[in-house]
């Protein structure tokens, strides 16, 4: 098996829709760090799992300085955001949202 895996930073404003009361439902702001990891059994014919530079680009154009509220049609949490990303990156598998030190949600296929 291959992988790969890919670190990204982005800045981006959100704020959560929560069945309690949360300063989190504020409009807010993040420094982000996502990682994304990708697997293949077999590698593509340019010998790669999946280009870096195509990882970054798909993460960067939906989230970054961006209002997450509006590129999400769900509650922009960062499990949600990870799930988000794990859909649209090819043979992705997982992907590590950090939202702020020490605070990281994590999506993984199963
Ligand atoms: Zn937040």
């Amino acid at each position: 098996m291959y992988y790969v895996e890919k670190t990204i930073e982005i800045s981006a404003a959100h704020n959560l829709m929560l069945s309690y009361e949360s300063k989190c439902e504020a409009l807010h702001g993040h420094n982000w760090e996502i990682k994304v990891y990708c697997k293949a059994r077999t590698l593509n014919q340019d010998g790669m799992v999946t280009d870096f530079t195509q990882i970054n680009r798909i993460v960067k154009d939906a989230f970054d300085h961006k209002y997450i509220n509006e590129v999400m049609d769900i509650n922009p949490s960062a499990e949600n955001m990870a799930r988000w990303i794990c859909d649209r990156v090819d043979n992705c598998y997982k992907v590590s949202v950090q939202e702020s030190k020490g605070n990281i949600a994590v999506y993984e296929r199963d």
